[in-house]
């Protein structure tokens, strides 16, 4: 039984070095060392010789064992490592190639315009209310002196919905109710930032969505010339300091007087251009002062309170500045158009 033992560890150690991979490793594993392998059961069966014998083959079988493990060891460290760096040469890296580039995300221009709105309005004392997308017609219409057959309140403009009385904000108009009857009896400065939504033919001009930055001031003593300074001094933050401002008389429901604002043509300073129609100057904003019964609505005595409103459309001071001629490349999740920004 020696000599076959002998024999068995001859040929584990001649089929030990052929073995070339991690799966042939663990066949011979498994063949001569394992729980049944062929050297193990000889251990087992050291109880079938003489009993002069058996120390002696006993000691001689672990012996034999306990090599074939170690060099069953060694042999799975190299397989191992010659593995490692087959992967690691099939997947090798030419690290002279040029590097891709990484894209990282950018701000919607309506976003990054909107926080410079924040910024300019909060360096002069507005703060940011957020006031609802879903109205009733009461806040959207009446409240705001709409006339009860005005053109806007007319199925072509407002999105209803199957809720009674529920509809999508037409403008941020609604907001001004809202800041006031929750503000009253205090001085108010706020901006309504937020999406508006028209049932409209979508065109080039025109829109479904689109942001409007409202304003609202009430106090006692607010005066036109107040909002006048008071946008004419937005206009140059905004623009730069040599911008000049002027009004037109204009009309709006919820105000009284009202005032259409433009700016000298940021583009061609006023010279006239293809963005301002020739005419050198881009129209930024609706205004005027509240009209009494706005403020009557919102819980301030017209008697004692005056205030003034404005209203901006930041898509349309970005189509401006960058002579954009389709408000649908807003919403149009075109990655080419927003990468521009
Ligand atoms: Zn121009």
């Amino acid at each position: 039984m020696l000599e076959e033992l002998e024999a068995l560890n001859d040929e584990a150690r001649a089929e030990l070095v052929e073995v070339a991979d991690s799966e042939a490793l663990r066949t011979w594993e498994l063949a001569y060392i394992g729980r049944n392998g062929q050297v193990t059961g000889m251990l087992r069966r050291v109880g079938d010789l003489p009993p002069a014998q058996r120390p002696a083959f006993g000691q001689r079988a672990n012996e034999v064992k306990n090599a074939l493990q170690a060099a069953y060891g060694e042999r799975e460290q190299a397989i191992k490592a010659a593995e490692l760096a087959e992967r690691l040469a099939a997947g090798a890296l030419d690290v002279s190639l040029p590097g891709r580039p990484v894209l990282t995300g950018g701000l919607h221009p309506t976003t990054r315009m909107l926080r410079r709105f924040y910024e300019i309005w909060a360096d002069m004392g507005f703060q940011v209310y957020r006031s609802r997308d879903v109205e009733d017609d009461m806040h959207n219409f009446e409240l705001l002196n709409f006339p009860p057959h005005h053109p806007a309140r007319d199925m072509q403009d407002t999105f209803f919905t199957t809720e009674k009385d529920v509809i999508l904000r037409t403008h941020t108009s609604p907001g001004q109710i809202r800041a006031m009857r929750e503000y009253y009896p205090e001085p108010i400065r706020v901006i309504l930032p937020g999406m508006c939504y028209r049932h409209e033919q979508i065109t080039a001009r025109s829109e479904v969505q689109f942001n409007q930055v409202e304003g609202l001031a009430v106090g006692r003593n607010i005066r036109m010339t107040d909002l006048k300074g008071t946008i004419a001094e937005f206009a140059r933050r905004m623009y730069g300091s040599d911008r000049q401002v002027r009004f037109r008389a204009s009309y709006f429901p919820f105000t009284e007087p009202s005032m259409e604002v433009d700016v000298s043509c940021i583009l061609c300073d006023g010279a006239g251009c293809r963005v301002c129609k020739y005419t050198g100057w881009l129209e930024i904003a609706g205004s005027g002062m509240v009209h009494p019964n706005v403020l009557r609505n919102g819980g301030y005595d017209p008697a004692v309170y005056t205030g003034f409103a404005f209203g901006m459309g930041p898509e349309r001071m970005i189509m401006q500045k960058h002579g954009i001629e389709d408000i649908r490349y807003f919403w149009g999740n075109d990655l080419r158009f927003l990468q521009q920004f």
